[in-house]
């Protein structure tokens, strides 16, 4: 990321700001902008993490690995060059394909013909007239670039975009995972939190967590709802459409940010989303794996824990975004009884989830875990929702 460049654009369009009047009117007067835009929180990253370095195109370029880029002619089209770039590893994976083919669908009307499959570990899809790869292990191919520069701009650009999906050196999970405080070697030492700086494209980002905001309220529908009923189809799509927007903004915000701080924020912003996309998908799948008849205290713990996880989920909604925050650094028995229930539930298996797929309960127990952490922290450092 070409960082001198960005920060002398930076105070060009600070000064520009403040020099321009119908640029101050659109501030205050703009309803998602004002108070409110500084109340977006993320938190901090210690420096080795994949968050606060960024991933740096050029500076690996330059860094003596000789072979990582390599410069081709097209061969089916005159002037135009097909650019590889190898980052990997010592055949380690580089990133997370179930998190970089969710970014990218939610991404896909900025796109044509995508495909991405978790399977083969690979991405293909036309941006802007470039055919571009991308490989589970760190190889990404760029055809129908104008020149090495031109593909190297894409390059940047698409880092920017994928950002979450790449693996954390310490962790081996995908940033988005770090960025919600799971990596305790990502975490600084103690919690804290950095607000949204950069303010030229900040609507971009507050668009989506209005949107998020909003859906808050549809989870208090899937609150209300009972394991022993059919899953809510209506809720239940149109809570993931809402969701992949707001990836969506995430994403086009983080593509024109100038500060790897705010980049953080924006991949926030996707985490929460992609946390939501993913708890929505493993409680539907222990619905549909359900047997038809179970006690009816198994039945009444599934609720309560379904009730938990969500309010949660709307906690720490209201803790990054600032929406009714309370500062509550109590309140943390949400999480404790969920992980009462969760032991009694797995330790159950068989009776609840007859030959369920030990994998898919397993994710689960994984996933409430993580809500619960992020939710504590959130609280333990002040920005607790209720
Ligand atoms: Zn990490």
């Amino acid at each position: 990321m070409q960082f001198s460049l960005r920060k002398l654009l930076k105070k060009l369009w600070k000064k520009l700001w403040r020099n321009t009047k119908k640029n101050r009117f659109f501030w205050r007067s703009g309803k998602l902008t004002g108070p409110e835009e500084s109340s977006i929180v993320a938190f901090g990253t210690a420096e080795s993490c994949v968050l606060s370095e960024g991933f740096e195109v050029e500076s690996l370029e330059n860094s003596g690995k000789e072979g990582a880029i390599e410069v081709s002619p097209c061969a089916s089209e005159r002037g135009k060059v097909m650019v590889e770039l190898d980052l990997s590893e010592k055949n380690k994976p580089f990133l997370d394909m179930e998190t970089l083919c969710l970014l990218l669908d939610s991404y896909k009307s900025h796109f044509a013909d995508l495909k991405c499959s978790t399977n083969l570990g690979v991405a293909r899809f036309m941006w802007k007239s470039r055919r571009i790869y991308v490989y589970e292990k760190g190889k990404f191919k760029i055809r129908f670039a104008h020149s090495r520069e031109d593909a190297e701009r894409v390059m940047d650009s698409l880092s920017r975009l994928i950002l979450g999906s790449i693996l954390c050196g310490e962790c081996s999970e995908p940033s988005v995972e770090c960025a919600l405080g799971q990596c305790r070697a990502c975490l600084t030492e103690t919690p804290t939190t950095v607000t949204l700086e950069d303010s030229f494209n900040a609507p971009i980002l507050l668009r989506g967590v209005k949107t998020l905001r909003e859906s808050v309220e549809k989870f208090q529908a899937l609150e209300n709802y009972s394991f022993s009923e059919k899953w809510p189809e209506q809720v239940d799509k149109g809570l993931k459409r809402n969701l992949k927007e707001i990836i969506e903004s995430g994403m086009n915000f983080a593509l024109q940010t100038r500060n790897l701080k705010d980049l953080r924020i924006g991949t926030t912003v996707i985490a929460v989303a992609r946390g939501c996309l993913l708890t929505l998908e493993l409680e539907r799948e222990l619905v549909e794996n359900k047997e038809p008849e179970i006690p009816e205290r198994f039945e009444e713990l599934l609720d309560k824990l379904h009730m938990n996880i969500w309010h949660m989920q709307k906690s720490i909604v209201r803790g990054f975004f600032g929406e009714s925050r309370t500062g509550s650094k109590r309140g943390d028995e949400k999480g404790s009884a969920a992980l009462e229930i969760l032991s009694e539930i797995t330790s159950s298996r068989s009776r609840i989830f007859g030959k369920i797929d030990k994998d898919v309960l397993e994710n689960f127990e994984k996933r409430v875990k993580k809500i619960i952490r992020c939710d504590r922290l959130l609280k333990n450092t002040g920005f607790g929702g209720s």
